[in-house]
């Protein structure tokens, strides 16, 4: 704690996901054989027909300001996304581009939230959700969930968790980290409790939706009719097109939060980098087909991981449908001492793979969800099986 420094940023945890890739990276320089499975980029490079487009921005010129919600011929490409992989009609006020959906969804929350406002976070939730409400003066409340509900949150307790400061209800779908997915009827029967409570915003973080490995269809929440007014869709191209650096996510959304992301925008960053945003309308109006070699090798590698941890004394997996994170619970550790290491919660037993195993991982504390960790599988087959080999043996 800095007292020169806000009370603003001293209240803030840094992004687990982030912090534990860079102590990865750091005992990596210092000469250890650190696997890292921690973070959540897939190890593809940026497809070529998406980076020759990049090049001809750059040869064409492209270097200006750019307008602060996007590009106008990007804005077509979102548009025609929408429509064709989620049936979803927005015109060009709905939305906005911005420096990756992690910025779409710092935005929504500073224009959504005032000082005392709860939001509803289903745990597990994606690492920064929690800091990004708190950023904006906003109450995170977590609903708790188990692995026996595939990590998924029920309508009762939805209606249990609402009280009349509740502002928003925010989750992603396919799940980071447990990879779960609603499905079309789940996300129908928590759109009916929120009919009875017309003051709740929807975020539906939509950013792994390409990454599904075909047992739940992807649904949006904005689909159904009487929830299109109240959600706001969030996307972008880091995941599945492999753009983690290019930095661009992009809001469907009602056009009154829209324009109030496009106003904090215009004093924040301008508007996203401008050959990013070209490469972009290329990504989105290609077929999704095209990049679903990815999806088949992370399949696989899905396949792998989970027969290899299931078989080690200990592990509980769900098996994710989407994304590409297993969410194992490791309760069964807790209490137990390795090689001298007493391990009483999922900070020490991620601590402990790393240090006895070389292995990096996230605890599952970073997700609201103490009882599990959670290990990314994009990463080389040879360097899962090395790293579960390892973290095998430090468990003996
Ligand atoms: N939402 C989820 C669920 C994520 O996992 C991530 C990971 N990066 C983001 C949003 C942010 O994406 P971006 O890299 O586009 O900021
Ligand atoms: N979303 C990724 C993850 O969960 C990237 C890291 C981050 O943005 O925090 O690992």
């Amino acid at each position: 704690m800095n007292h020169q420094l806000s009370e603003r940023i001293n209240s803030v945890t840094p992004s687990a996901t982030l912090e534990m890739a860079a102590k990865a990276r750091e005992l990596r320089a210092s000469g250890k054989d650190i696997i890292g499975l921690s973070l959540g980029e897939p190890d593809f490079k940026t497809p070529d027909y998406i980076k020759e487009a990049a090049v001809q921005a750059i040869n064409e010129g492209y270097n200006s300001y750019t307008p602060v919600d996007g590009y106008v011929e990007l804005k077509d490409a979102i548009i025609t996304k929408f429509q064709r992989d989620n049936g979803l009609d927005y015109e060009h006020p709905q939305i906005v581009v911005s420096t990756g959906a992690k910025q779409s969804l710092y935005n929504v929350a500073q224009v959504v939230l005032d000082k005392g406002d709860e939001v509803i976070l289903p745990c597990p939730y994606w690492v920064s959700y929690s800091d990004i409400v708190k950023l904006a003066d906003g109450v995170p409340v977590e609903v708790g969930t188990s692995i026996d509900t595939d990590f998924k949150m029920t309508p009762e307790q939805l209606e249990a968790a609402i009280t009349p400061k509740t502002k928003m209800l925010w989750y992603s779908s396919p799940c980071n980290p447990s990879g779960s997915i609603y499905s079309k009827q789940e996300l129908r029967a928590l759109a009916d409790v929120l009919q009875k409570h017309p003051q709740i915003i929807v975020v539906s973080d939509e950013i792994y939706e390409h990454i599904n490995y075909g047992v739940t269809a992807h649904a949006s929440m904005a689909a159904f009719e009487d929830m299109y007014d109240r959600t706001v869709t969030v996307n972008g191209v880091a995941k599945a097109f492999a753009m983690t650096g290019w930095r661009i996510g992009y809001i469907g959304a009602p056009a009154y939060i829209a324009r109030a992301c496009n106003k904090l925008q215009g004093q924040v960053t301008s508007g996203a980098n401008c050959i990013a945003q070209r490469a972009v309308i290329t990504a989105l109006v290609e077929s999704p087909d095209r990049v679903q070699y990815m999806v088949d090798e992370f399949k696989e590698r899905r396949k792998i991981i989970l027969e290899l941890l299931n078989a080690i004394d200990g592990f509980e997996c769900n098996e994710p449908e989407g994304a590409f994170y297993v969410y194992p619970d490791i309760t069964a550790f807790f209490g137990r001492t390795f090689n001298g290491s007493t391990i009483n919660n999922a900070s020490d037993f991620a601590m402990y793979l790393l240090e006895a195993a070389n292995v990096a991982t996230v605890t599952g504390d970073a997700f609201g969800n103490g009882n599990s960790i959670r290990i990314s599988y994009a990463a080389s087959e040879a360097e899962i099986r090395e790293a579960v080999a390892r973290i095998e043996a430090a468990l003996q």
